[in-house]
């Protein structure tokens, strides 16, 4: 996956998912593995298939007994899948979905358990503005997931809803161009001072743009992208993304130091659409080649690893 998507090795799976729009492999592979053992037990103890799986739950090691370990190890309580006698049992449907929401909801408290207790810290200096922003440098500790669920996470993942791949740009990036500086973009693997400062251990709030002609002294972070100066040229040429609705709304929040503001740019950049996605990814392109000739600095691409641990 992260080949595929051009990313570092530390791009955590959780955030890959989220962006393609995917579900776990558990979540598809536990459903039809379950509704085939319905199959075999709706045959009646006559067929094959059926006493082959009455044998199997007994026998560690085939199918039908890992099935059933896979099942106890649910955060949840159990259906029973075999009767008193030791006859297999049909798994009712609503039971499945159960199941499998069990564990999906599991992985997204182990994945994202730290990122909302910084925005709790977060919440308790937050002033004005962003939260990302009020986000204290000392709070390194799963700071790039917070500021992902802050700004870049959309609704949760679910290919089999046709509407969710809107919100994600796998469905719509079909050049490598496009792929990889989405994705990069992302997952926070950045080329803006607010990643690169951290290979210099700067303190993040340190981390501003010194391209702002008026010196603004604002991080040069994802948000900032968006409305710094030096890249207003560029603004005229993807209207899909500069004049879109969320854009206004997201640019007037910023202004009004309006306490929606993560909501709103979350909401633009994730506003989706095939249009939106290809001028996201031009724009994104073109931001990076004029930030590297108006810097004249560091090479490109270069390899950074993102969410670290550290931060
Ligand atoms: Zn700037």
């Amino acid at each position: 996956m992260r080949r595929t998507l051009h990313v570092g090795r530390q791009t955590c799976i959780a955030t890959m998912r989220q962006i393609l729009n995917r579900t776990p492999v558990l979540t598809t592979y536990l459903e039809r593995a379950l509704n085939f053992w319905n199959r075999v037990v709706q045959q009646g103890a006559e067929d094959l298939l059926y006493q082959c799986l009455e044998v199997e739950v007994n026998q560690p090691g085939t199918w039908g007994h890992q099935l059933i370990q896979v099942v106890h190890a649910a955060p949840c309580t159990h259906p029973s899948f075999i009767d008193a006698q030791g006859h297999p049992q049909v798994v009712e449907e609503k039971d499945i979905k159960m199941i499998i929401k069990a564990f999906v909801d599991r992985e997204y408290d182990r994945a994202w358990g730290r990122p909302r207790a910084l925005r709790e810290t977060a919440r308790q200096v937050h002033v004005e503005g962003s939260l990302v922003r009020a986000c204290p440098d000392g709070a390194r500790d799963g700071f790039k997931h917070f500021k992902f669920m802050q700004w870049r996470e959309g609704s949760p993942p679910d290919h089999k809803n046709k509407l969710n791949h809107q919100h994600a740009f796998a469905a719509f990036a079909h050049s490598t161009q496009h792929v990889r500086v989405l994705s990069n973009f992302f997952c926070g693997n950045l080329w803006l001072e607010c990643e690169t400062g951290r290979q210099t251990h700067e303190g993040r709030s340190d981390r501003v743009c010194n391209l702002c002609h008026n010196r603004a002294l604002e991080p040069q972070d994802e948000m900032h992208l968006f409305r710094c100066p030096a890249f207003e040229s560029l603004h005229h040429e993807y209207p899909r993304v500069f004049e879109s609705r969320a854009y206004g709304n997201f640019i007037r929040a910023y202004y009004n130091k309006d306490l929606r503001v993560d909501d709103l740019f979350r909401k633009f950049l994730t506003q989706g659409g095939a249009d939106f996605w290809s001028q996201l990814g031009d724009f994104l392109n073109d931001s990076q080649l004029l930030h590297a000739r108006l810097s004249e600095m560091r090479p490109m691409n270069q390899e950074l690893d993102d969410f670290e641990d550290d931060e």
